[in-house]
């Protein structure tokens, strides 16, 4: 229900945690993080984003890049496994989603004939194996894999994906769900609404229906689901917290 996700030079897990509660107000019954230090690391659990802050205590958690999620279910109950972010089969991708993929199912089918395994009831863990198989199958680049994918399914969503391989790299697309970008000096923010990002930067491009946002290498470039490169708008928001 609520997306936060951060590359930058900042600690990661500080926007991150501090963004999630900021989005509270839209309602949730879990939360979690994923960040890239040393692997990829996911913590995640079900109720408030404080009991996950309690969770990760003591944890090191430094990294420059991560991305957060609390979850309102629509497929799985409420607990710790079916909580975001997900991981591909490889472990190497994390996503956060929000919203719902309705042809989950027969796309979840064809994964599992393929020897994928799911750890969770969710739509959002078969989203993200079905990134990655498209990404195998066609050896093409993450972004590329993404837009192949955003093509086939079906359903609502705003994600934010990143990779172990590429600590430089978030890739963001949106359909039906709103997605904020914010634009720093060297990093960037991603979020359900301008609330978690005002602080740091009130530069933001909001992403359009049918568009994939890639963040990579400090370099923001926007392109629709038909690869058509677009040209972002920046907005300066005149807003206070
Ligand atoms: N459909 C997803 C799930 O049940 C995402 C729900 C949400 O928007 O938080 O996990």
């Amino acid at each position: 229900c609520g997306i936060v996700a951060y590359v930058g030079h900042r600690e990661a897990h500080d926007v991150i945690i501090k963004g999630l509660k900021r989005l509270e107000y839209r309602g949730y019954d879990s939360a979690g993080i994923a960040l890239l230090n040393g692997g990829l690391n996911v913590y995640k659990k079900k109720g408030k984003v404080s009991e996950l802050e309690e969770y990760v205590k003591g944890i090191e958690l430094s990294s420059t890049i991560g991305i957060g999620h609390t979850r309102w279910a629509t497929h799985g109950e409420p607990n710790d496994i079916n909580a975001h972010p997900h991981y591909s089969h490889s472990k190497n991708l994390a996503i956060i989603h929000n919203g719902i993929i309705e042809n989950y199912s027969s796309l979840k089918q064809e994964l599992l004939n393929k020897g994928h395994e799911f750890h969770s009831e969710t739509d959002s863990e078969v989203f993200i194996h079905f990134i990655e198989d498209i990404q195998v199958n066609n050896n093409c680049s993450l972004d590329e894999a993404v837009r192949l994918a955003l093509t086939k399914v079906v359903g609502a969503y705003a994600i934010v994906i990143m990779s172990k391989d590429n600590p430089d790299q978030l890739i963001a697309a949106r359909k039906g769900s709103p997605l904020v970008i914010g634009v720093g000096k060297d990093e960037f923010f991603l979020a359900s609404d301008a609330t978690p990002i005002i602080e740091y930067t009130n530069e933001v491009v909001y992403l359009n229906e049918h568009e994939i946002a890639v963040i990579d290498g400090g370099e923001l470039k926007i392109k629709n689901t038909q690869d058509v490169p677009l040209t972002p708008y920046i907005q300066t928001l005149d807003m206070e917290l």
